[in-house]
């Protein structure tokens, strides 16, 4: 390709609505342009980007036995209602109506369309082991489209689904898909972790998220360094065992705090450290009031709060609610003497002679003991999991990262094939449910993810196996006739050879190419220079590296080759 006739609008300036250098740097480098919202258009090389990501994940679905198929985006109202995610599935969900009345999805993900298709067309066991993979866009309202490609309302991924006929099938499934996820992210030559993720309190019971390790990452995980334990925030237990000395109880004393609502104002008031005070928190589980407790330090895990109640909705309580049913504001309310279920951090186990609200404005109780003075419905993990924590199964410290969540696989178990009905009859005759996967890859996620991970202060850095192209070739002055001569010829040469080569014949001065170069993030750059020429030589660089090193002409293909071979 020619650099003349690309389609490769670079910008000067940082836009200013981009956050994330992702954002920033496929804004700039000419790959994406917003439409809307969390809505983009992909150009020339953000396409020949997605489709090497593409192209890595067929083949390992391929390898793993997956078979490509394509399904609707719009999707019938009926198949969402047989399964209740008509109504569960919220605002996320993209909905429009036909010239007849009739409502349809934009799918958000497939598991209702391909559990009726399959449904429809296999009846035994037989037929079984079946995974289908699609790769295609996906439409989420999302609350917060943000960070350009990272979180879109219109994005690319891989999704595959397996059928099988018992819960051994489903492993060897799902240990299949775990094995392709390692491949595809070792592949694409990307820094990740494979962590256990929250799989909700309904359908399978196992689940792993594949996080890019960036800063910028959305998501938190905590791992050990000594072992394999690594784990989603959303999920790592917190093991407490409480073990320690206990000081002597004091007696309860209620004390006046005028205008005290926060822990902090309380420390201050107090003299006493977060780790001292105790907050508490209202839900609305299903429509019901409940309280749960943790040290003032720590943050409630709604993820674990509602999987341990196992309800359908739960949201934080308005303070009018509060108020009338406890008598008392947010910042005053406490476990003692509260007539609503009481859920206690199992931290609070251990403590004593803590300060919490008296439910009632303006009073807080110090010197509070659990049991003495109230007993919780139960002590259990609900808050978040923090660097420095043990590892739930070597008692080492944590440590934490950030990462991006880019593959996702889950053990869906019969969730939908008995809400939908979607039988086989086993080797005696019985109709049993199929049992499922599922296992998603974000593919313009990835893409974003790969920036993050990869740039500099000039631009993007891309790993060889999905740059948009290998090598650019840069003459000098394009005005010269020798250098574009020799730079013609080579790319020639190198396209023979089967490289990707983008020749940047414009009329420009050489600091400005190569700035292009640098931003689009093109793996190995020849440049071809009067000062070399005259040696026969040019000069090669590498993008993650500084050095310059001149090569003879007659070798630099094979040079090019070796280290993309290398790399
Ligand atoms: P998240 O927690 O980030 O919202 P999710 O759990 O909703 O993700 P899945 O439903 O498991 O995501 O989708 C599979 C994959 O699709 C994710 O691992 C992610 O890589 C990608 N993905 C999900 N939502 C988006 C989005 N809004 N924009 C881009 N990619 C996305
Ligand atoms: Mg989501």
């Amino acid at each position: 390709m020619k650099f003349s006739e690309l389609f490769c609008p670079t910008l000067r300036e940082v836009p200013s609505e981009a956050e994330t250098i992702s954002h920033q740097l496929l804004l700039r480098a000419g790959y994406i342009r917003k439409a809307g919202a969390g809505i983009y258009s992909y150009l020339p090389l953000a396409h020949r980007v997605l489709r090497k990501i593409e192209a890595i994940v067929r083949e390992e679905m391929d390898r793993s036995g997956g078979q490509e198929v394509l399904m609707p985006i719009i999707q019938p109202r009926e198949l969402w209602e047989q399964t209740g995610r008509w109504d569960v599935y919220g605002e996320e969900m993209f909905r429009l109506i036909d010239r007849h009345q009739r409502y349809f999805a934009l799918g958000p993900t497939h598991e209702e369309i391909i559990t009726s298709l399959v449904d429809g067309d296999v009846h035994s066991y037989r037929d079984l082991p079946l995974l289908l993979y699609q790769i295609q866009n996906k439409y989420r309202d999302e609350i917060r489209p943000r960070f350009g490609l990272m979180r879109g309302r219109e994005f690319i991924m891989k999704d595959l689904y397996s059928f099988d006929m018992d819960e051994e099938g489903l492993d060897v499934s799902y240990r299949k898909m775990y094995a392709a996820y390692n491949r595809i992210f070792q592949r694409l030559k990307l820094h990740y972790r494979v962590v256990e993720a929250d799989s909700g309190a309904i359908g399978g019971n196992e689940s792993h998220e594949f996080m890019v390790l960036a800063d910028t990452g959305e998501d938190e995980i905590v791992f050990c360094e000594a072992g394999d334990f690594a784990a989603n925030v959303d999920k790592a237990a917190c093991v407490f065992s409480d073990d320690g000395p206990h000081e002597d109880r004091q007696a309860l004393q209620k004390i006046h705090t005028p205008e005290m609502r926060t822990i902090r104002d309380l420390v201050e008031f107090t003299g006493q450290p977060e780790q001292r005070q105790v907050k508490t928190l209202m839900y609305y589980a299903d429509g019901q009031l409940v309280a749960a407790i943790l040290r003032g330090d720590r943050d409630l895990n709604e993820i674990k709060f509602k999987n341990l109640l196992g309800c359908q909705e739960l949201h934080m309580a308005d303070d009018a609610s509060v108020r009338a049913a406890v008598g008392a504001g947010f910042g005053s309310l406490g476990p003692v003497g509260l007539d609503v279920k009481v859920y206690a951090d199992l931290e609070i186990a251990g403590m004593r002679n803590f300060t919490c609200g008296a439910n009632e404005d303006d009073y807080h109780y110090t010197n509070v003991n659990p049991e003495r003075d109230f007993v919780p419905e139960e002590y259990v993990d609900i808050r978040n999991a923090v660097a420095g924590d043990p590892c739930p199964s070597c008692g080492k410290p944590l440590l934490t990262a950030r990462g991006i969540e880019v593959g996702h696989i889950f053990k869906l178990g019969v969730k939908y094939s008995q809400a939908m009905n979607a039988t086989v009859l086993d080797q005696h005759g019985q109709a049993v449910p199929m049992v499922m996967g599922c296992y998603g890859i974000g593919i313009s996620r990835t893409m974003a993810a790969a920036i993050e991970q990869n740039h500099d202060d000039n631009g993007i850095v891309w790993p060889l196996p999905i740059a948009p192209f290998q090598v650019i070739i840069v003459p000098v002055n394009a005005k010269k006739e020798d250098q574009m001569e020799t730079a013609l010829s080579l790319y020639v040469e190198m396209q023979e050879r089967g490289l990707e080569v983008l020749l940047d014949d414009r009329d420009e001065r050489a600091g400005v190419k190569f700035k292009d170069a640098d931003l689009i993030g093109i793996p190995v750059r020849i440049t071809v220079g009067p000062k070399a020429l005259q040696d026969n030589q040019v000069e090669v660089k590498k993008r993650w590296e500084n050095e310059v090193f001149n090569v003879a002409i007659a070798q630099v293909t094979d040079t090019v080759v070796e280290i993309i071979r290398q790399r």
